[in-house]
């Protein structure tokens, strides 16, 4: 009774901007080249964020574009994104954070 079926188990999502990583690919790598399985490969590469200096809402702007383009509605994914991204590493570790401001 009442067991719950973890899912997310296996499915690998980015922790900058919350894009699923189904495939090795798609996943970022440290500085030695090695993948990891934390951040994607459009927000992180070689040991280092992309756009270091961007803000949880500049990352929700750009992943609602994306979200858009896959035809998703543009409310729906701001909203989805709004409730997401905040709980990723990236943006829930402030010590992840750029200090400025
Ligand atoms: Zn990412």
């Amino acid at each position: 009774m009442g067991h719950e079926h973890v899912e997310q188990g296996d499915l690998k999502i980015c922790q900058s901007c919350g894009m699923p990583m189904p495939t090795a690919e798609l996943l970022g790598t440290d500085q030695n080249g090695n993948k990891i399985e934390d951040y994607c490969v459009y927000c992180y590469e070689n040991g280092a964020f992309k756009q270091p200096n961007i803000t949880l809402q500049e990352m929700a702007d750009i992943c609602t574009g994306y979200m858009v383009e896959e035809r998703m509605d543009e409310n729906v994914a701001r909203k989805l994104l709004a409730e997401q991204l905040p709980h990723l590493k990236r943006w829930s570790d402030p010590a992840a954070v750029s200090p400025a401001n």
